[in-house]
C-alpha cells in the first residue's frame, strides 16, 4: 500500500532531535524523500536519523542551517530543490526554550533584551524565513504543497515570557501566510504541542536545575516533576507527558491529503491542556 506522503518532497528544520527527528522519520516511513536541516553542530544526532531512515529503505539527507541567517535559510531551501527536484511538504521544527528564565528568573519586567531577541529570532524570525523561503519556490513552481510550523500550547498561555511571545507571533504568522497562500493550493497550519519529552524540556529541566536556589524551590515543589508546577502544564488531563510521536503524527496528518481542508488552524497534541484548561 502507498504511504501517505509518497513521492512528497520534505524539508524539516530541526530535524535532527525531538519533534523534528519524530517527523522525519515518519514521513519517510510514509514515503517521503527528506532533507533534514539543522544547526552544523547536530550533525552528528542528524546523521543518526538519516541512518535510521535509510536503514528502512526510506531516503533522507542532511542540510545544516542556521535558521536566524537569511543566506543560509535559502541556502537550506535551495539544497533541498536540487537534492529533492522541489520541495512541496515542510514542517519548521527548529526552536528554543527559554520558559526557565521566564519561570524562575526574572519575569517579563526584567527579562534582557539578548535573551528576548534570541528566542524570537530563533523561534518566530527562523520560522518565517524557512517557510517564506520554501513557499516562494512553490509559488514560483506552480507547486502544491503545506507547511506546517512548530507554536506551542504557550501560544495561548501566557506564563512562559518570550518563549509565549514568539509562539503566539508564530501562529498569526501562519494564518496571514494561510489567507496568502491559499489560492495557490499552499495549505499551512500551526501545531501547539502541550508538554513533548524531547530534549529541549529535558535541557530547560537541566538548566534551572543548575541554579541551587532553584534547585532548592524545586525541591520543595516535590523534585524536577514540579518544574511546571507554577503553571498549567503542570495539570494535563489524560494523566501523562507526550511523545514526539504524538506530535509527527498530526504534522502527518496536517500534510498529507487527508488533513486537505485544512489550513489557517492551529491543532493542540496536548493531552487536553488547552481545549479543558486554557479555554481551547
Ligand atoms: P529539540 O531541542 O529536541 O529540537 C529542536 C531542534 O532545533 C534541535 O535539533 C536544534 O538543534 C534545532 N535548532 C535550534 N535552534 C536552531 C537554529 N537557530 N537553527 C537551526 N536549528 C536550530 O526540541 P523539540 O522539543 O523537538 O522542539 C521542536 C519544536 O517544537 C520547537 O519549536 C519547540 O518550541 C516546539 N515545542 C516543543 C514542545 C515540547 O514540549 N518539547 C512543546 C511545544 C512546542
Amino acid at each position: 500500500m502507498p504511504g501517505r506522503m509518497e513521492g512528497r518532497r520534505a524539508l524539516v528544520t530541526g530535524g535532527a532531535s525531538g519533534i523534528g527527528a519524530a517527523t522525519a522519520e515518519l514521513f519517510a516511513a510514509e514515503g517521503a524523500a527528506v532533507v533534514l536541516a539543522d544547526l552544523d553542530r547536530q550533525a552528528g544526532l542528524a546523521g543518526e536519523v538519516v541512518a535510521r531512515i535509510e536503514g528502512k529503505g526510506g531516503t533522507a539527507w542532511f542540510q545544516p542551517v542556521e535558521v536566524r541567517d537569511e543566506a543560509a535559510v535559502q541556502g537550506m531551501v535551495d539544497a533541498a530543490v536540487d537534492r529533492l527536484g522541489g520541495v512541496d511538504a515542510v514542517v519548521a521544527s527548529a526552536g528554543v526554550a527559554g520558559h526557565a528564565e521566564a519561570q524562575f528568573g526574572t519575569g517579563l519586567l526584567g527579562t534582557e533584551l539578548a535573551h528576548w531577541q534570541f528566542v524570537l529570532d530563533v523561534n518566530l524570525t527562523g520560522v518565517m524565513l524557512t517557510a517564506q523561503r520554501a513557499a516562494r519556490w512553490m509559488v514560483a513552481h506552480e507547486t502544491p504543497g503545506t507547511i506546517v510550523t512548530l507554536a506551542s500550547s504557550a501560544a495561548k498561555l501566557s506564563g512562559l515570557g518570550a518563549y509565549s511571545v514568539s509562539k503566539a507571533g508564530l501562529w498569526m504568522y501562519t494564518r496571514g501566510l494561510a489567507a496568502e497562500l491559499a489560492p495557490h493550493r499552499i495549505r499551512v497550519n500551526a501545531i501547539g504541542p502541550g508538554l513533548i519529552w524531547t530534549p529541549l524540556v529535558e535541557e530547560a529541566i537541566r538548566r534551572v536545575m543548575a541554579d541551587p536556589a532553584i534547585a532548592a524551590e524545586l525541591t520543595e515543589r516535590g523534585g524536577a516533576a514540579g518544574l511546571f508546577g507554577g503553571n498549567p502544564l503542570a495539570s494535563i488531563p489524560l494523566g501523562r507527558v507526550g511523545q514526539p510521536s504524538d506530535v509527527a503524527y498530526t504534522a502527518l496528518f496536517l500534510s498529507c491529503d487527508e488533513g486537505s481542508y485544512y489550513t489557517g488552524a492551529l491543532l493542540h497534541p496536548d493531552g487536553g491542556i488547552v481545549s479543558t484548561l486554557a479555554g481551547g
